[in-house]
């Protein structure tokens, strides 16, 4: 199937989704009107919807139309946990994330980014882990430099990431891991105008409040949140034509060094909920598809990818025209290993160039 032709096939999938939005006629599935939550349905699925790439709903509940997978190795990244499935973004996440592992091999010597999850294949609540990464628009990025070499496939499944605070005493940074460069780091993924938000640990966020000498402006999209002292999150704005989308409040003015900063290193949002005497505690309650936005239906049940759709995904890396060829240091890193048992991971596992 040519370009054109592909093309063609999303916008028209595209056109049935959204006249079927329109229309009301997604009637509850029975999926939902039995209760079964959400997650078992989308954690299900291995594939994506093949559709134009859409983000429904908001980043803690909705979905993804039309995915693509980031590839398992390229010039400036590598894809870990691969058993989880979940590499899975809209394009222009994905394409930020392939943009932002080059800049910062290029201008900051950082050797190349450990990806964590994205997303799952159609997006929707996960199984384990992460109440948003629903719509295709976050991305972990592991606070530990990408080694030299390939990592073998069961290597990704279990190195560890390194925190970055001194768990012997309360939110301190550990000088002996932390680098001006992972100021750096952070700091360049927040000044991309496609980033919305970039999670840090309240401890990231002082030290960056403490430290940082460059520009300035920003510093208020670095927030600050429980964990994520192994890893950093980066969550973009609803792309154009994402109708469904909907997008967070803009970050308040200023840097955020302030008293919002200030309430995380007092006792409160570290103190357990208070019970009284012999209350029960609340039955969690999952999301069925019925609480996401309808769309969701169809993008759950929405045919995959046909097979030569599939076969064009390839499974070698080809960089995007519009990201720089990379440093020749770094070009032996290109390319999966061959230890890597493919069987286990579904396919496909690279995804088309970006055009
Ligand atoms: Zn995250």
């Amino acid at each position: 199937m040519g370009l054109d032709n592909r093309a063609a096939l999303r916008r028209c999938g595209f056109a049935l989704l959204a006249l079927a939005v329109s229309a009301g006629l997604l009637s509850t599935d029975a999926a939902s009107a039995d209760g079964t939550p959400a997650k078992e349905l989308f954690g299900a699925k291995a594939l994506p919807t093949e559709a134009a790439p859409t983000s429904y709903g908001f980043y803690s509940k909705g979905c993804l139309a039309g995915g693509i997978a980031i590839p398992t190795d390229g010039p400036t990244w590598q894809a870990m946990r691969l058993s989880r499935n979940r590499r899975w973004g809209h394009p222009e996440m994905i394409a930020l994330i392939e943009r932002f592992s080059h800049d910062a091999a290029e201008r900051i010597g950082w050797p190349g980014l450990l990806l964590g999850d994205i997303s799952q294949p159609r997006g929707g609540p996960m199984l384990s882990g992460h109440a948003s990464h629903q719509i295709g628009l976050d991305a972990d990025i592991w606070l530990t430099r990408m080694p030299q070499k390939t990592l073998s496939y069961q290597e990704r499944e279990s190195i560890s990431a390194t925190s970055m605070l001194d768990k012997s005493k309360f939110l301190t940074i550990d000088p002996s891991v932390w680098t001006p460069a992972h100021a750096r780091l952070i700091m360049m993924a927040a000044s991309y105008p496609e980033v919305e938000r970039v999670f840090v640990n309240p401890a990231i966020k002082k030290k960056l409040c403490d430290t940082w000498r460059g520009d300035r402006s920003a510093l208020g999209k670095v927030r600050p949140i429980y964990g994520h002292d192994y890893h950093f999150h980066i969550r973009i704005k609803c792309p154009a034509g994402s109708q469904g989308c909907k997008d967070q409040a803009a970050v308040p003015a200023g840097d955020g060094c302030d008293k919002s900063l200030a309430w995380w290193f007092t006792d409160e949002p570290w103190a357990k909920p208070k019970k009284k005497p012999g209350e029960k505690p609340p039955k969690p309650k999952f999301a069925t598809l019925g609480d996401l936005p309808k769309a969701c239906a169809l993008v759950l049940n929405g045919p995959a990818p046909g097979s030569e759709q599939q076969a064009t995904y390839g499974t070698a890396y080809s960089a995007p025209a519009a990201i720089p060829a990379a440093a020749t240091s770094i070009e032996s890193v290109i390319g999966a290993t061959d230890e890597a048992p493919l069987a286990n991971i579904p396919v496909p596992l690279p995804r088309p160039a970006l055009q």
